[in-house]
């Protein structure tokens, strides 16, 4: 066979995955797992709005739709921004994709040529890195500090920023830290953008996800009309990780241009998921607010588990449901670590190099799971601490 095209050879894949496949491997065998290594909410989606979707389809939309999302739902993710954000953009800045990883994708193939340089945090979600990769362009990953709680440093973004930086990628609330950046450092960000003239995507996708701290966004300096582009999707908050729905909010001439790269790929986003969407954002929160209660709950519980192992410790994150403890201390590489637990403990985590070099020294626990589970492998990792801490 010839080879495929370039790209294909550079494109990797997630960590995540690999490790939920090595650990369903290991149940299949007799062994007991505690999952704590993939980024889904254990909660089902609200009743509300399975039903809007059941009766989208039994109402007939169950054919092609437009190309960018249906007016409704646009209209909905007005009113949202206008709510969460202070701006309302316009319906030809909103774009509706299948899942929030399509706008990443998109965004970062809609403005970044080969050589373009894109800065994004590191440790961060692994997207970031490997789209760069396929599409040609120079990563430019920025080491997030535990000093500075995981927060993306304004200063050490300046200090990498060149003639050829394209893209500066947020994310905040963050994967896999948790940490929350603050208006003035997305301010700080947002300017040094205007200043060089380059893009901006601020990924919001854990933006519902927050414990007793404000959101803010990068996108309210310009609106998400010159260069800021608001990423979100209804993964995370409502529990629709299978349905795939996401969408951006950006300047017009991208979208529009999205929109045609739409028409040439997939077309649309099903109708019946944005109707569904439609009424995650206009139904009752009373499903995510207790699903960020019962998250919390379960970030002390496992936080304050982790800071008693010996060689182990963790910040308390301010958003999303993961954990990252440092486990420097224990003289085991993140791999190593993460392999350990596995085989030994039977605890499915991921090792932070999973998120780039940055995550060398820590793990990732993705808490959405019962606080028995937590409890129990906190026993058992304190079981295991022996063959490191002796
Ligand atoms: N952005 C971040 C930081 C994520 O962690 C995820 C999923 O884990 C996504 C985007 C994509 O979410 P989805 O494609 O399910 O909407």
């Amino acid at each position: 066979m010839k080879p495929l095209a370039d790209g294909m050879y550079r494109i990797l894949g997630e960590g995540a995955i690999a490790v939920m496949g090595e650990a369903r491997r290991l149940e299949r065998s007799g062994k007991k797992i505690l999952h704590f290594e993939i980024g889904q909410p254990d909660f089902s989606t609200p009743d509300h709005v399975k039903q809007a979707g059941i009766k989208a389809i039994e109402d007939g939309y169950t054919g092609y739709s437009v190309s960018g999302g249906i007016p409704e739902l646009k209209q909905v993710l007005q009113d949202e921004v206008e709510l969460t954000h202070g701006f309302r953009p316009s319906q030809n800045q909103i774009i509706v994709f299948p899942g929030g990883k399509s706008g990443i994708y998109s965004t970062m193939m809609g403005t970044c040529n080969p050589g373009d340089e894109v800065l994004f945090p590191d440790p961060g979600f692994p997207t970031y890195g490997s789209l760069c990769h396929y599409i040609g362009a120079k990563p430019i990953p920025i080491r997030l500090k535990e000093e500075n709680d995981f927060r993306l440093d304004p200063e050490d973004i300046a200090a990498r920023m060149t003639a050829n930086t394209k893209l500066i990628i947020l994310n905040s609330p963050q994967n896999p830290t948790g940490s929350v950046m603050t208006k003035s450092e997305l301010e700080a960000v947002a300017e040094l953008a205007e200043e060089t003239d380059c893009f901006i995507l601020s990924d919001e996708i854990y933006s519902k996800i927050l414990y007793d701290t404000d959101f803010h966004s990068a996108t309210i300096r310009d609106e998400a009309k010159e260069r800021t582009i608001l990423l979100d999707g209804f993964s995370k908050a409502f529990s629709m990780t299978g349905w795939r729905l996401g969408y951006i909010i950006g300047p017009e001439p991208l979208i529009e241009k999205l929109v045609t790269f739409t028409v040439n790929s997939f077309s649309c986003t099903p109708e019946f998921v944005q109707r569904a969407g439609i009424a995650a954002l206009t139904g009752s929160r009373n499903k995510l607010m207790e699903m960020t209660k019962t998250f919390k709950k379960r970030r002390d519980v496992i936080v304050d588990g982790l800071n008693m192992i010996p060689g182990f410790s963790c910040k308390t994150p301010l958003g999303a449901f993961y954990a990252w403890p440092n486990i420097s201390e224990t003289g085991l590489s993140s791999q190593d670590m993460a392999t350990l637990l596995l085989q030994d403990s039977g605890i499915a985590c991921l090792p932070g190099t999973d998120f780039g070099a940055g995550g060398e020294g820590y793990l990732r626990f993705s808490y959405a799971t019962s606080l028995e589970t937590i409890s129990k492998a906190i026993d058992c990792i304190l079981k295991s601490s022996s063959s490191w801490s002796a």
